[in-house]
């Protein structure tokens, strides 16, 4: 019997990946998806069969927007019987966002969806556009016994295939742009694609759930020496907000000032939200370590442990919009719903 080839999805949603430069202005804008396939035709040559779907206006993902997110959940949503595996090229600016939030957005998935983009236009001949691409259309079309051999959302750039939520942008000028320092990669591409089993999401074999309500009514508060009053209060009393990340040093320390610990208690008492995460790039929030924490830890922040940023922000997003009781948002913030942290998962609890 004749192996069937594997059939994914590509989402074009903009990003430098597909940019020229506008003669007027000189800048890199988007352009359409008939001129980016027009400069790789190698694709043709992938035993993949490959589709297109492209949105009405491609974007720098400068300008992604949440309602982005939801229209990237319904184009799988509807596709997702007919294909193996989906994958979104999308801008590297916002890539770490956009792929958190739908690793959240998407309950039980049991295919792959891997952002990919490229720091130099498909056009341009120093491209990394072409690698990235081809790459990650292979390991979305990986498979074992017939079903598709990953199933998360994850990020491909420059060799790498990285766990979605579990990534950050700390380049805007090498093409490895992306880094994962809390988690091990999921695969390495080199001669051969080498996946590292060990860390790969297991299926849960649940209904893929499909979720599209988030809410924005969120905020980050990046602490730093000298910050006054007025900066730490105009935040805290945003009207409406319903959860703040507050970026905070080392292992989740901050100053110990009383006028600091009473502004973020008076708002945890009105029921705001404020989550601890570490402005490291690697390493965890440990609250009651030093003595800077502790107050935090007994006033109500609760420890965003080893998550990001980009992951803190979406996962409020996605527990704000689909639940309303604060306790509730605080305890499931607290584990890992999608592998986002390293600490227990909530379905080990
Ligand atoms: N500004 C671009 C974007 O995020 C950068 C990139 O694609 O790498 O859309």
């Amino acid at each position: 019997m004749m192996r069937k080839p594997s059939s994914i999805l590509v989402i074009y949603t903009g990003g430098t990946i597909g940019m020229v430069k506008d003669v007027e202005s000189g800048s890199l804008v988007p352009v359409n998806v008939e001129r980016l396939l027009a400069n790789i035709p190698e694709i043709n040559r992938l035993d993949i069969e490959i589709h297109i779907h492209t949105f009405t206006h491609t974007i720098d993902s400068s300008n992604i927007h949440p309602a982005h997110w939801v229209q990237l959940v319904e184009v799988i949503e509807e596709n997702y019987p007919q294909y193996d595996g989906f994958v979104v090229l999308h801008g590297s600016d916002t890539m770490a966002y956009s792929a958190s939030a739908l690793s959240f957005m998407l309950e039980n998935l049991s295919k792959p969806v891997i952002f990919t983009g490229s720091q130099l236009p498909i056009g341009v001949l120093r491209t990394d556009a072409r690698e990235n691409f081809i790459t990650a259309l292979e390991i979305a079309a990986m498979k074992e016994n017939g079903a598709p051999k990953l199933n998360e959302v994850c990020i491909y750039f420059e060799y790498h295939l990285l766990k979605g939520n579990r990534t950050t942008k700390f380049s805007s000028s090498h093409f490895n742009a992306f880094t994962s320092a809390n988690y091990p990669p999921l695969a390495e591409a080199g001669v051969q694609i080498n996946l590292n089993e060990n860390v790969l999401h297991r299926q849960s074999g649940k209904e893929t759930i499909f979720h599209k309500k988030l809410n924005q009514d969120i905020a980050i508060l990046k602490i730093f020496p000298g910050m006054t009053p007025g900066y730490v209060n105009g935040i805290l009393q945003v009207e409406g907000l319903k959860a703040v990340v507050m970026e905070t040093f080392g292992s989740g320390n901050a100053p110990t000032e009383t006028w600091f610990i009473e502004a973020l208690h008076s708002a945890i008492q009105k029921g705001l939200i404020i989550a601890n995460v570490t402005q490291c790039t690697s390493g965890t929030v440990y609250q009651g370590k030093y003595k800077t924490s502790n107050q935090l830890e007994k006033i109500g922040v609760i420890s965003g442990q080893d998550v990001t940023t980009e992951a803190a922000i979406t996962k409020l997003m996605f527990l704000l919009g689909n639940y309303s009781d604060t306790a509730e948002i605080k305890r499931l913030f607290s584990f890992s719903l999608r592998g986002e942290m390293t600490i227990a998962a909530l379905e080990n609890k």
